[in-house]
């Protein structure tokens, strides 16, 4: 990732997109730095953010796994609300504050939101998590690509049984999506909701280096969405790109990825100390 790639990092859809478990969640925080979501429309971006290097933003993902759910269809996109699962998620912003999140829910967009090099990924999942205490939300937004990531079936997209309408499953195996996370690499911006009165500030995390997906799994998903002509003009569940305006994106690149054990212990001690 080089500085131009953050640059062509553009803010997308700036949560209408917090679907049905957290839009009633408004957090006080940061008021002062939340912007409020540009119109959306088809233009080419006018950037007038500020980009900057930042090394304070650190990422930390602990043991995630889901079970007895259901991947409920919401026509704008395919959800599982976390009821019966873990997952946490810490992270230090640009000022070095830390920050705890438990994961509240998950949902994908197809094509990505957010857009690198002007180009758009197969597959971009949003992990909606809400810091312990407040509404203050985190989103996580990892990647999926049939040319940059590899044309293989991923089993993680698999799991959720995206050719079935409302699947039960018994396991969403997150673990091994999150293990493989290069936390190296992240990417932080604060977006705003689009749904009154929902205008404030929620961080976005982003990995952007994308997973492998299959071909015939992208099919399966584009068929709910960007296949479909009386969709969004089968455009798919994407929002359009938007302005960054004024905001700043903040980016970290560390000089090698921290072994996920050492996180794993490092936010269970966090845990311990925030709990007791
Ligand atoms: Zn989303």
């Amino acid at each position: 990732m080089t500085k131009e790639d953050v640059e062509n990092v553009h803010s997308a859809r700036l949560l209408e997109d917090v679907h049905k478990t957290s839009t009633d969640q408004h957090s006080t925080e940061d008021h002062e730095q939340s912007q409020q979501p540009i119109t959306d429309h088809h233009e080419e971006v006018n950037y007038h953010g500020r980009i900057l290097e930042n090394k304070n933003l650190r990422l930390l993902l602990s043991d995630s796994q889901v079970t007895n759910t259901i991947v409920t269809d919401y026509h704008t996109t395919n959800q599982v609300n976390v009821i019966n699962g873990t997952g946490t998620l810490a992270f230090w912003n640009s000022t070095g504050d830390i920050g705890l999140f438990k994961l509240l829910q998950m949902h994908i967009h197809a094509p990505s939101e957010h857009t690198f090099n002007g180009k758009n990924y197969d597959l971009e999942l949003h992990l909606v998590h809400r810091k312990f205490g407040t509404n203050i939300l985190s989103v996580l937004a990892l990647y999926y690509d049939v040319n940059e990531g590899g044309n293989k079936e991923n089993e993680f997209i698999e799991s959720l049984k995206l050719k079935e309408h409302n699947p039960q499953v018994a396991l969403i195996p997150l673990q091994e999506q999150i293990e493989a996370v290069d936390v190296s690499k992240i990417i932080h911006y604060k977006g705003s909701l689009t749904t009154p009165p929902c205008t404030e500030g929620v961080n976005w995390i982003i990995s952007p280096k994308p997973f492998h997906i299959s071909e015939e799994q992208m099919e399966i998903i584009n068929h709910h969405w960007k296949s479909d002509k009386t969709f969004a003009n089968g455009n798919g569940n994407n929002r359009q790109v938007q302005a960054l305006n004024d905001r700043v994106i903040y980016y970290h690149i560390l000089d090698h990825a921290l072994v996920n054990k050492i996180q794993v212990s490092l936010l269970a001690f966090v845990f311990l100390i925030s709990y007791f």
